[in-house]
């Protein structure tokens, strides 16, 4: 037996647990969402027990602590991605919060008319809309490094389209619609070589494998704990320290100023110029019980079971009459996108739904990536730690059954 032992570690997840349509859960949609273990449900519930009061402003002993849990779980956060500073670390709403934030603080102030921000064609709407908006708001460009038909950036495009035009370079770690596992420590050095900083969505990457943001080099790099087996409506921009402070503030309200006057205002250092009003505390404090879990774990052993069962589903899936994979990288983690002969991908997850399987059908919020393979979109299974061969199994009887029912 492996050090890490699924069965085992099935058993930290309550919700795993039950029997859904009477039958066993099967849970394949944790690209959606993850599930949370017992050791972050009961954090958070120890902190409303115990420690709840707001932070930073109280003399009293429950603000302390409350202080303590909330800028401890930053520090947490620092030494999971190996930020230098915590100081690199704001506590944004999740990945979307964070994007937004880049782009309307460091993107107002650095892009203007004739610039252009360089993103990718299997990007999450997150990291795409922001950019958008902000080019319709300065008068830049957008720009698109494109993708091939196994769902892999076509790298041979990126040097030409990094010019002194380019603001930034913003790109998806992990599609959450293909799985592909992009090389942004390559494409950072790249960018960097022509002085162009570099935004890393992480969202689908952090649970997958050992993130180390100084050796990738990037400026930005952002993610959400409830993909994390955290809780929701907490998130992470990490930001080299230098790029941070040279930024605006991004929403106004308590706790990002130092001083206020009705004539000036003297914003707070960073990261709390960026956490304006009370934060999510009980999310934080979640947050950190959920990476303390992960590295109870180890990520390396996780990326490890992750790899083994990404492989086995990839065999497991082609198996099946009719099914065509949408995304074949050859660097693949967690997503199993498909499309079964010209069975509407609803109808296979409604189907799937009856045998008491999850799966996510739809753009997964990647229209332009669909548009690429010519599909409004795909069935999506997608694979978490707590994922098993039984699972990948059970989903390939169920695609079987949707066959029989469309035969
Ligand atoms: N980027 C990617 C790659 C994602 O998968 C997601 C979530 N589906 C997001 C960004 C947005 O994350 P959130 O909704 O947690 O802000």
């Amino acid at each position: 037996m492996s050090a890490f032992d699924v069965q085992r570690v099935r058993e930290d997840f309550p919700i795993l647990r039950q029997e859904v349509r009477g039958r066993p859960l099967v849970y394949l949609d944790s690209a959606a969402t993850a599930q949370k273990p017992q050791a972050v449900i009961d954090a958070i519930v120890r902190f409303y027990q115990h420690d709840n009061a707001n932070v930073h402003r109280g003399v009293h002993v429950l603000s302390e602590r409350a202080t303590e849990a909330y800028e401890g779980a930053r520090e947490t956060v620092r030494e999971f991605i190996n930020a230098r500073d915590a100081r690199e670390i704001v506590f944004v709403r999740g990945t979307t919060e964070a994007i937004n934030l880049v782009a309307q603080t460091y993107g107002r102030k650095n892009v203007g008319p004739g610039d252009e921000v360089l993103i990718t064609h299997m990007e999450h709407h997150a990291n795409i809309v922001p950019w958008r908006m902000l080019c319709e708001q300065t008068g830049a460009t957008l720009r698109v490094i494109p993708v091939d038909d196994r769902g892999e950036l076509v790298l041979d495009a990126v040097d030409a389209l990094l010019t002194e035009k380019t603001r930034l370079l913003a790109v998806t770690h992990v599609s959450n619609a293909l799985g592909t596992v992009n090389p942004v420590k390559e494409l950072t050095r790249k960018a960097h070589a022509k002085g162009i900083p570099v935004l890393v969505d992480g969202a689908q990457s952090v649970t997958h494998f050992p993130v180390d943001v100084r050796e990738l080099g990037c400026d930005f790099y952002a993610f959400s704990g409830h993909k994390m087996f955290g809780p929701t409506g907490i998130g992470v921009l990490y930001g080299r320290l230098e790029r941070l402070e040279s930024m605006p503030p991004y929403q106004g309200g308590g706790d990002m100023i130092l001083s206020v006057t009705m004539e000036k205002i003297t914003y707070n250092r960073v990261p709390h110029r960026f956490e304006a009003g009370t934060p999510n505390l009980e999310g934080a404090v979640g947050l950190a019980a959920a990476i303390r879990y992960l590295r109870s774990l180890g990520m390396d052993a996780i990326a490890e079971h992750d790899r083994a069962l990404m492989a086995y589903g990839t065999q497991a899936l082609e198996s099946v009459p009719g099914l065509r994979l949408v995304g074949t990288a050859r660097e693949k983690v967690g997503v199993l996108s498909f499309v079964l002969e010209d069975i509407h991908p609803h109808d296979v997850g409604t189907i799937l739904d009856r045998e008491g399987i999850c799966i996510r059908t739809g753009h997964h919020c990647a229209q332009p990536v669909m548009q690429h393979f010519k599909v409004p979109a795909t069935a999506r299974a997608s694979l978490a730690l707590y994922n098993t061969r039984e699972d990948v199994d059970a989903l390939v009887r169920g695609l079987h059954k949707v066959r029989e029912v469309f035969g």
